[in-house]
């Protein structure tokens, strides 16, 4: 029985950038407190909490003075590097490049909205540390559709500047856009003012395709990402979509045996943007050493 290791599966870039920034200043001795966990998977922020780095809540930060302050790639919305600042505390800003662009292309959509009485949308998953940051960029005044049936949360007679989370689906975005473009229409005629801006970082995107032959090419899939990543469950989906015997874990002690059997020639074992390698190959030695 073979057992294969996706090789594009791992963390991305805007991950590994944050990881070495935090492993570079705990590895210089010097306190570290990281604002949410730095990578939604828990293997990876307890290994670095081994190494010292605390983790603390986005509750905590008023209580946090004279600190080392680690911003993670999600980034976080303005008043967070004010309060940091406020209680002296120094940053380090580990946003993605992506994600910081983002933000600078969400902050001028909502000035010039501002100017027109129109609103900024942004496609994204309530909540969530990136989205929040976008959020902060408008004053807390964009409004956040998760899916095509929010749509009716839109005031389709305002200008609009339609956005996306870094980690959201192309086909969906695609699909949200067409909508909002018909029913702005509807409402403003011809001369509409709608501008939607594809902002979907590649780096997930482009594991989509990549994830689809690796499942085809195995009897079964093992998908290994922390349960809190969103594009874990939207690169497990496609995996499941693609080849039905495929499994979520989080860690190799959630491997259950039953899922393989006398059929089971070639296992896969995959992961989302992040999923460290070293879990993988733990997940690889495991099934080899059992199976
Ligand atoms: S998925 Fe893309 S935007 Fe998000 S941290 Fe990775 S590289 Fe940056």
């Amino acid at each position: 029985m073979k057992i294969v290791i996706d090789k594009q599966s791992g963390f991305c870039f805007g991950v590994v950038r944050a990881i070495e920034m935090a492993e570079n200043i705990v590895n210089n001795n010097e306190e570290l407190y990281c604002l949410g966990e730095i990578v939604h998977n828990n293997e990876e922020v307890e290994r670095l909490q081994n190494d010292g780095m605390k983790t603390i809540e986005s509750t905590d930060i008023e209580n946090i003075k004279n600190k080392s302050v680690l911003i993670r790639a999600h980034g976080e919305p303005p008043e967070t590097y004010e309060t940091l600042q406020k209680n002296n505390n120094t940053i380090h800003d580990a946003t993605c490049p992506v994600v910081l662009k983002l933000q600078q292309r969400v902050k001028k959509g909502f000035q010039e909205m501002e100017k027109l009485g129109g609103q900024v949308i942004i496609f994204g998953k309530k909540g969530h540390a990136e989205v929040n940051g976008l959020v902060g960029q408008t004053k807390g005044k964009a409004t956040v559709i998760e899916s095509v049936e929010d749509i009716d949360e839109i005031d389709f007679s305002k200008p609009t500047r339609l956005f996306a989370q870094t980690t959201k689906s192309i086909e969906e975005f695609k699909r949200l856009v067409k909508q909002i473009d018909e029913l702005t229409k509807e409402k403003q005629g011809e001369k509409q003012d709608y501008k939607a801006f594809d902002t979907i970082c590649r780096q997930v995107a482009n594991r989509k395709p990549q994830l689809i032959e690796f499942s085809k090419q195995h009897d079964v899939i093992i998908f290994v990402s922390g349960k809190k990543s969103s594009n874990g469950q939207y690169l497990y989906n496609v995996c499941k979509e693609t080849n039905p015997k495929t499994f979520f874990i989080s860690s190799e002690k959630e491997i259950d045996f039953n899922w393989f059997d006398n059929n089971t020639n070639s296992i896969g074992i995959c992961g989302a943007t992040s999923t460290p390698m070293w879990l993988m190959e733990k997940v690889a030695k495991h099934i080899d050493k059992d199976f």
